[in-house]
C-alpha cells in the first residue's frame, strides 16, 4: 500500500558500497523453533464462497468453503483461518453492542477453537491428521459487516470497500504458525496462491468490482448474481456502490476496468487509465506478462493512499494517484509472494523500485542509509517499526535505494534479466530475502556481501 504521494526522484547520489557492520548483526541468530513443517502448508487452497448483500452492500452473509492440501512431510492436524477484517485496532473482538465486523459460525470439517489474536485468528482442528499430499476442506457461515470508516475495509459515502474482509487460510512453515498481529499500518498478511470462486448476490443498482474474471446474470427481481473466478491469487477483494465505470484495453491486451466515485476528478480517472495501462504493459515486459487478463482500478477520494489486491487496486485519486506503485504490487506481493509481516521490504521496496525504473532518471538516495538506531535493519518485521513514517523511510525508500545500488553494481540490463528470472522462479510462489540474495549474487562475479551489510539486508 502507500499512504503518501510517492515523489518522482530527481537527483542522483549513489555512493560506492561501504563496509558497515551493524551491531544488530549479532542479534540475527536464528531463534530455535519447535519442529515444524519446512514446506509452507496447507497449500493449493481453493475457495468456494457464496455471499448475499443487503440493500446497500453494507452487510454480506453466506457460506465459505476452503479446501486445501497438506504439502508438509508431517501430518497436518489443524488449520488457522485469519479474519483480517477484525484486525483494525478499533474493532478486534468488539462489544455486545458493536460486535466485530467479521464472524464465522456453523464450522464443518473440523472443531473450531475460540478466536485469538484479537479475534483475527480461528484455529480449526481437523478430525484426523491429514497425511502429506492429501486434501481436506473446512466450511463455515460467514457474516461481514462493513465498518463505518474510510478504509480498505470500510466506506466512502454510498460506496463499500471489502478489502481484507474475506477469511483466508493462514500458513504453517519453518517458522511455525503465522499468527501475526495487524499493526495498523502496512500489511501483515501472508497467504499462498490459490483459486477463488466467489458468487456475490447483490442489488442490481450496485456496481461490484472484484478480483478475478466476473460473469453477471440476473438473480431474484432487482438483483444481480456476479460470479468471479480467479486462479493463482492469494486474496480476494471487492467493492460495491453506485460507481461510474469505463473499460479500456492496454496495447498488450490487458483489460483495465475503471470504477470511480462521483467525487473523483475526470483528470484523475484519465491519469489512472493512461498510467495504469502503460505500467501494466511495462511491468509485464520487465517481470513477466500480467497473468490475470484484467484489473479493476477502484478510485475514490476518501481512502488513505492506495491498496493492492490481486486483480484489483483501491486508488485514492485526485489529479493523480499511486497507480503505478499499486500495479507493481501485482508482481511484488501478488505473483511473487512473500511473508509481508516478516519481510515487508520484499513487497514495498520492490514496488517502489519498480516505479523508479518506470519513471527513469536518477534517484535521490543518501550515501549512507540513515538508520533510526543500531538495531534497525531492512529485514525487520512489521512490529519492529515505531510508526508508519519510520516504516516507509526504511522499507519503501531505503529498500528501493538498496535495489537501485544493486542495479548500478550489476548493470541495468543484468539487473532486469535477474529480476525477470527471479520472478519466473517464484511465479505464484513465495520468496524470501535469502532467495533474493542468492538470485542477485548468481547474476554477478562481484561480492555483494558489502552491499547487503550496508543496507542491513540480513
Ligand atoms: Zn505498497
Amino acid at each position: 500500500m502507500t499512504s503518501i504521494r510517492l515523489w518522482r526522484p530527481v537527483v542522483g547520489a549513489l555512493a560506492a558500497a561501504a563496509l558497515l557492520v551493524p551491531q544488530a548483526a549479532a542479534a540475527q541468530d536464528p531463534t530455535p523453533v519447535a519442529p515444524a513443517p519446512a514446506a509452507a502448508t496447507p497449500d493449493r487452497p481453493s475457495y468456494d464462497v457464496r455471499l448475499r448483500s443487503d440493500a446497500d452492500g453494507s452487510h454480506w452473509t453466506g457460506r465459505q468453503t476452503i479446501s486445501f492440501r497438506n504439502s508438509a512431510r508431517t501430518p497436518l492436524r489443524f488449520v488457522d483461518v485469519r479474519l483480517w477484517g477484525n484486525g483494525h485496532p478499533d474493532d478486534g473482538c468488539g462489544t455486545p453492542a458493536k460486535p466485530s465486523p467479521v464472524s464465522v459460525s456453523r464450522v464443518k470439517g473440523g472443531t473450531p477453537h475460540p478466536l485469538t489474536v484479537r479475534c483475527s485468528a480461528l484455529r480449526i482442528d481437523l478430525p484426523k491428521p491429514l497425511p502429506r499430499g492429501a486434501r481436506a476442506s473446512v466450511s463455515f457461515d460467514v457474516s461481514i459487516a462493513v465498518p463505518d470508516r474510510a478504509h480498505r475495509f470500510g466506506r466512502d459515502g454510498a460506496h463499500r470497500f471489502l478489502g481484507n474482509a474475506l477469511p483466508l487460510l493462514s500458513v504453517q512453515d519453518a517458522k511455525g504458525r503465522h499468527l501475526d498481529p495487524d499493526v495498523g499500518f502496512g500489511e501483515s498478511f501472508y497467504t499462498l496462491a490459490g483459486d477463488f470462486r466467489v458468487v456475490l448476490d447483490h442489488p442490481s443498482g450496485l456496481k461490484v468490482p472484484a478480483t478475478g474474471t466476473t460473469v453477471r446474470r440476473a438473480g431474484a427481481p432487482g438483483r444481480t448474481v456476479s460470479t468471479s473466478v480467479a486462479h493463482g491469487v492469494r486474496d480476494f477483494a471487492w467493492a460495491a456502490g453506485p460507481f461510474r465505470t469505463k473499460t479500456i484495453t492496454s496495447p498488450d491486451g490487458i483489460t483495465l476496468n475503471a470504477y470511480w466515485t462521483a467525487a473523483v476528478p475526470a483528470e484523475g480517472v484519465a491519469y489512472n487509465l493512461k498510467e495504469g495501462a502503460e505500467a501494466i504493459d511495462e511491468f509485464g515486459k520487465r517481470f513477466g506478462r500480467y497473468p490475470y487478463g484484467e484489473i479493476d482500478l477502484v478510485m475514490n477520494t476518501a481512502l488513505e493512499g492506495g491498496m493492492e489486491f490481486p486483480g484489483l487496486v483501491y486508488l485514492q485519486t485526485q489529479e493523480d494517484s499511486a497507480v503505478e506503485h499499486e500495479i507493481a504490487h501485482q508482481w511484488w506481493y501478488g505473483i511473487v509472494g512473500n511473508d509481508q509481516f516478516s519481510e515487508p521490504w520484499l513487497d514495498e521496496g520492490f514496488a517502489t523500485y519498480a516505479t523508479w525504473v518506470r519513471w527513469g532518471g536518477d534517484h535521490f538516495c543518501p550515501e549512507e542509509p540513515d538508520w533510526p538506531d543500531d538495531a534497525s535493519a531492512m529485514t525487520r518485521p512489521m512490529d519492529s517499526y515505531a510508526n508508519r513514517s519510520e516504516f516507509m523511510k526504511i522499507v519503501y525508500t531505503g529498500a528501493a535505494c538498496a535495489l537501485a545500488e544493486l542495479e548500478s553494481t550489476l548493470g541495468s540490463q543484468e539487473m532486469a534479466a535477474m529480476l525477470k528470472k527471479y520472478a519466473r522462479d517464484h511465479w505464484f510462489g513465495v520468496s524470501t530475502t535469502a532467495d533474493f540474495k542468492r538470485a542477485a549474487q548468481a547474476a554477478t562475479t562481484k561480492d555483494l556481501a558489502p552491499l547487503w551489510e550496508k543496507h542491513r539486508i540480513y
